[in-house]
C-alpha cells in the first residue's frame, strides 16, 4: 500500500514525501482510512508504531475539505498527557501541515501563557494542549471549544495514570456532543474501557504493535570495569551523560536496593522495583518514572518483564544476566522506531564467560570501552559469579538466531501489554501539567 493510495490531499503527500516516509505503518493503513470516513477510532497503539501521522494526517485533510472562517475557531483538539509528548506532537502537526493554510499551535504549563494567548487570539485550527493549561486558559476565556469538529485523546493510558480523568470530563462538556473522536492508548484497563464507551459512538477499532526493536538498531556497549567501582561508574555516566531516562537492570532485588539508595545519596533521582516492592509501590514508581519525575529505574528481570516501560534512549546493565536471552529482552526495552538507542554493559572479571555466551547467541562482538580511573582489577578472577536458578542455566545453553531474536522480543512486549493492563486498575492519581 502506497500512501497515494489512502486518498490524502497532495499538500498532505507532499510534506509525507518530504519527511522520507515510503509506505504507511499498519497502523497508519488501518487508521488513515477510518478517520477519513468520519468514523470514531479506538486505537491501541504505542510510540514507535507512527501513531501520530495516523491521526495527524486525516484529521488535517478533513479540516482542508471545508473553508474555515476568517475567525479561524479551533476545529481539532489533540489532547496528551505530557508537556513532551505535546511538544512531539506539535512538530508532526506543523510538519504534515507544512503545504497547507492551516495553523497550529501547542499549549502546555510552566510557561508563561502570554505567547499563547496571543496566537491563540489570532486563530488557530488545531491545538495540541495538556489538560491542565487547557483548562485554565479555558477558564480564563481565551480559548472556546465550542467549534470543535475533532477530538484525540493521545495516550489515554497515561492521562489516566496521571490523575486527568475528571479534566478531560470536563473538557468534553465545553465541546459540541457532534464531533468525531479517536482514542489512542497503549492499554486498555478496564478504566480506559470506561472512558471509551463514554465517548466514542461505534469506534472502528485499529491495533498495531511496535515495530520490533531489533538488536542491529540498538548502540551496545560494554565498559570493562572493576566490580568495586561499578557504582561510581554507573553514576559518572548518568551525571555526566545527564540521562533523565534510564533503566537500570539489577541481578538481585538487594542489589536494586543498594544501587538505588547510592544513586538517590549523589543526587540522582531514583526508584527500585522488584519482587519484594508492592504492586502499590511498583506502580507508582512507574508512574514516577514514566511522568519523568524519577530520571532512573532500577529493576530486577522478572519486576521489569510484568511492566508497560516505554522503549527508553538508555538501558544499562549494572550486571549481566546469566541467561543470555534476558540480555535480549534487556536492551529491546531501547531504541524507537526511526531513533536508535543505547544499551551498555557493565561487565567485571567474573562475568566474562555471561559476556561471551551473549556474544555467541548475538553472533556478533559487543565493542569494549575503559574508562580511566575506572579499570577492570587485572588480578580478578574470571570464575562466573555463582549461577542462580537451574531453569536459568538450562536456557543460557540455548543457541539464538535472529528469528528467534524477534519472536522473543514480540513475546516479551506483549505479556507486559496484557500484564499492565490487569495492573491498571491500581494506579495512583498524580497530576503533571
Ligand atoms: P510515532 O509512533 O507517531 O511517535 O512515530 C514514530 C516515528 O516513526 C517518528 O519518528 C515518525 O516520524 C516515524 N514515522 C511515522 N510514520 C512513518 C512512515 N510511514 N514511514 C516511516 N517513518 C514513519
Amino acid at each position: 500500500m502506497s500512501f497515494n493510495s489512502l486518498g490524502l490531499s497532495d499538500a498532505l503527500l507532499k510534506a509525507v514525501s518530504k519527511q522520507g516516509y515510503e509506505t504507511p505503518s499498519p497502523i497508519q493503513q488501518k487508521a488513515i482510512p477510518a478517520v477519513l470516513e468520519g468514523r470514531d477510532v479506538l486505537a491501541s497503539a504505542q510510540t514507535g508504531t507512527g501513531k501520530t501521522a495516523g491521526f495527524t494526517l486525516p484529521l488535517l485533510h478533513i479540516l482542508l475539505q471545508k473553508q474555515t472562517s476568517h475567525k479561524r475557531p479551533i476545529r481539532a483538539l489533540i489532547l496528551t498527557p505530557t508537556r513532551e509528548l505535546a511538544a512531539q506532537v506539535y512538530e508532526n502537526v506543523k510538519s504534515y501541515s507544512e503545504f497547507t493554510d492551516l495553523r497550529s499551535l501547542v499549549i502546555f504549563g510552566g510557561v508563561n501563557q502570554k505567547p499563547q494567548v496571543a496566537s491563540l487570539n489570532r486563530g488557530v485550527d488545531i491545538l495540541v494542549a495538556t489538560p491542565g493549561r487547557l483548562l485554565d486558559l479555558q477558564n480564563q476565556g481565551v480559548i472556546s471549544l465550542k467549534q470543535i469538529e475533532i477530538l484525540v485523546l493521545d495516550e489515554a493510558d497515561r492521562m489516566l495514570d496521571m490523575g486527568f480523568l475528571r479534566d478531560i470530563e470536563r473538557i468534553m462538556a465545553l465541546m459540541p456532543a457532534k464531533r468525531q473522536n479517536l482514542l489512542f492508548s497503549a492499554t486498555f484497563s478496564k478504566d480506559i474501557k470506561k472512558l471509551a464507551n463514554g465517548i466514542l459512538r461505534k469506534p472502528v477499532l485499529v491495533e498495531a504493535t511496535p515495530e520490533n526493536s531489533t538488536v542491529d538498531a540498538i548502540t551496545q556497549k560494554v565498559y570493562r570495569v572493576a566490580k568495586g567501582k561499578k557504582t561510581d561508574l554507573i553514576i559518572k555516566l548518568i551525571l555526566d551523560g545527564n540521562w533523565n531516562q534510564v533503566l537500570v537492570f539489577t541481578r538481585t532485588k538487594h542489589g536494586a536496593n543498594k544501587l538505588c539508595k547510592k544513586m538517590i545519596s549523589s543526587g540522582i533521582t531514583a526508584a527500585a522495583i522488584h519482587g519484594n516492592k508492592s504492586q502499590g509501590a511498583r506502580t507508582k514508581a512507574l508512574a514516577g518514572f514514566k511522568s519523568s519525575k524519577i530520571s532512573v529505574l532500577v529493576a530486577t528481570d522478572i519486576a521489569a518483564r510484568g511492566l508497560d516501560i516505554p522503549l527508553l534512549p538508555h538501558v544499562i546493565n549494572f550486571e549481566l544476566p546469566n541467561v543470555s536471552e534476558d540480555y535480549v529482552h534487556r536492551i529491546g526495552r531501547t531504541g524507537r522506531a526511526g531513533a536508535s538507542g543505547e544499551a551498555i554493559s557493565l561487565v567485571s572479571a567474573d562475568e566474562t564467560t555471561f559476556l561471551r555466551d551473549i556474544e555467541k547467541l548475538l553472533g556478533e562482538r559487543i565493542p569494549v570501552t575503559i574508562l580511566e580511573g575506572f579499570e577492570p582489577d587485572p588480578n580478578a578472577s574470571t570464575k562466573p559469579i555463582k549461577q542462580g536458578q537451574g531453569r536459568n542455566q538450562q536456557r543460557s545453553s540455548k543457541k539464538g538466531t535472529s528469528n528467534s531474536r524477534k519472536s522473543i522480543d514480540n513475546t516479551s512486549r506483549k505479556s507486559n501489554r496484557s500484564n499492565d493492563s490487569r495492573s491498571n486498575n491500581r494506579r495512583p492519581k498524580s497530576r503533571r501539567d
